[in-house]
Parts: C-alpha cells; sequence; structure tokens
C-alpha cells in the first residue's frame, strides 16, 4: 500500500454543506477526484446541481440534496436522503458559512443571529444528525470550516458575530472530537485565511493593504489551496488526528 492510497475515498459518501461554490465546491471536487461519492447540500437548487454536473466528471455519481443547514428538519431529511440514495454519510463537510461586516454598536441583533445560526449553531446541528449515524456505526470523520477569525481579530473590518462563531467552530470541533473519539468517529477544523471566493470583496483596493501587503506570503488563497487539507482531514491519512484546527492562512496569523 502507497502512502497515496492513504487519501483515497473509494467508496466512501462525503456530504459537504455549502457545497455548490467557493471553497465548498473546491472541497467537494477534491473529495470526488479523490473517489467519494460526493453530496452537495445547499440552498441554491439550480447552483447545486451545476455542481453535481461538474463533480460527476472527475469522480462517482454525485447528488445534489438542497438543504438549508439552519434547519435541522431539513438536516435530517438530507441524511435520509442521502443514506437512502447512496449509503450512510463516511464523512461531512461543515462549510457552509455567511459573512458579516458591521461595528458592534450599531449591528442589530437580527445580524448577530443570523450570523450565529448558520456559521455555528447549524455545525451543532448538522455534527449531531450526521453524527449519530456515525457513532452508531462507529467510524466517520467530520471536517468543520472555521476560520483564521476565529483566532485573532481582524482588521480594518469589524465583525464581532463572525469572529466568535468561528471561534465557537474552533471549540465545538474540539468538544466533540474528544467526546466521539471512544466512537470511532473523529472531528477536525480547518482555519483559513483570506481567499477568493463571493463572500469577500477581496479585489477591493481598499483591502490591499491589511488582506495582502500584511500576509507574510504576500497575497491571498485561492479555494483549491484549502481544498486538499480537508482531503486530508477526511481520509485515512489523518487517522490518528482529532481536535485539531489546521491554519491555512500564508502566515497571517504569524504576526
Ligand atoms: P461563499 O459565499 O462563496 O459560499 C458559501 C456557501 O455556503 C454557498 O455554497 C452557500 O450556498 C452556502 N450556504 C450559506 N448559507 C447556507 C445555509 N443556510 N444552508 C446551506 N448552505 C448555505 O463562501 P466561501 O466559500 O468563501 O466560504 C465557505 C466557508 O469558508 C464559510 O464557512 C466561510 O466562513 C469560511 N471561510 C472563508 C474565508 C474566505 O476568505 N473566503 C476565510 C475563512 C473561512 P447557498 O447560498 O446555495 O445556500
Amino acid at each position: 500500500m502507497s502512502v497515496l492510497d492513504l487519501f483515497r475515498l473509494d467508496g466512501k459518501v462525503a456530504v459537504v454543506t455549502g457545497g455548490n461554490r467557493g471553497i465548498g465546491k473546491a472541497i467537494a471536487i477534491a473529495l470526488a477526484e479523490a473517489g467519494a461519492s460526493v453530496v452537495v447540500a445547499a440552498r441554491d437548487a439550480e447552483r447545486n446541481e451545476e455542481a453535481v454536473a461538474e463533480l460527476s466528471k472527475v469522480g462517482p455519481a454525485a447528488l445534489a440534496v438542497t438543504t438549508d443547514v439552519t434547519d435541522r428538519a431539513a438536516l435530517v431529511a438530507m441524511r435520509e436522503t442521502v443514506t437512502e440514495r447512496l449509503g450512510p454519510i463516511d464523512v461531512l463537510i461543515n462549510n457552509a458559512g455567511v459573512g458579516i461586516h458591521g461595528e458592534s454598536l450599531t449591528l442589530d441583533d437580527e445580524g448577530w443571529q443570523r450570523v450565529m445560526a448558520t456559521n455555528l449553531d447549524a455545525v451543532w446541528k448538522a455534527s449531531q444528525v450526521v453524527g449519530e449515524q456515525m457513532v452508531g456505526r462507529r467510524t466517520g470523520s467530520i471536517v468543520n470550516i472555521g476560520s483564521m477569525s476565529g483566532m485573532i481579530i481582524n482588521r480594518p473590518q469589524w465583525h464581532a458575530p463572525y469572529a466568535v462563531s468561528k471561534a465557537g467552530v474552533h471549540h465545538l470541533t474540539r468538544s466533540l472530537a474528544a467526546e466521539w473519539a471512544p466512537h470511532g468517529v473523529r472531528v477536525n477544523a480547518l482555519a483559513p485565511g483570506y481567499t477568493k471566493t463571493e463572500i469577500s470583496d477581496i479585489d477591493d483596493p481598499k483591502w490591499k493593504h491589511y488582506w495582502i501587503d500584511e500576509v507574510p506570503m504576500q497575497r491571498y488563497a485561492q479555494a483549491a489551496e484549502i481544498a486538499p487539507s480537508a482531503l486530508y482531514l477526511a481520509a485515512d491519512a489523518s487517522s490518528f488526528v482529532t481536535g485539531s484546527v489546521l491554519v491555512i492562512d500564508g502566515g497571517y496569523t504569524l504576526w
């Protein structure tokens, strides 16, 4: 057996929340290339189908399941559909997320709650819904997409709820990892730095000094640069890794 075989996911079923664009889609493509049947679970049915068409060209049959991750019933329905169509879930990538900028004195409760509902509460709900099945089968790998924003305070933009939600994701990762390790389920997280996707207006010159010049590598990431680390944590290559938060930030959090 070659070490590269440990990165294969042949015969596995992987769900990627928010897998229809950005970092989620890049991860979905990586998992499909590694041999997994990938499920794209996001709200926009049309974009989900477009992503599935792309995935099916590089891996086994993929499946789109329209899912709002903030809705527990929708998550349970997604799990049941996937189990019926493809089999039980081996890998869960909790990637769906929303960003928000706003000063804390003026940001309203709705803004706070919307960010928490998608970025943190939904990771809890999806992990519980899918984790129940994984713990029952004594196998599974969950990868949560946190952020370097859960480790430092970004500048110049203020986004307290986003930062708090991602810090929560990192600690939820550690909590679930400890609790489910004896049951054969691993839980890890990625903490990406600035990455070019629809969530961030990264090319706006007003951010350049803070988001590029201050990064030791002097650039932002492409989504495809985040995906290989998700594959590593999803696959047996990381069989003794649990509760880790893997930072992928071009060195930003080193200063
Ligand atoms: P995008 O805005 O490009 O994509 C977000 C994805 O999440 C979409 O597929 C969207 O699909 C899905 N989504 C949002 N809300 C829901 C919901 N309620 N239910 C299901 N799916 C939902 O963002 P990115 O790819 O940039 O971000 C992906 C993750 O990476 C997020 O968790 C983000 O916080 C994190 N991250 C991003 C960084 C960056 O610089 N881009 C840096 C660090 C972390 P749909 O609208 O169809 O539901």
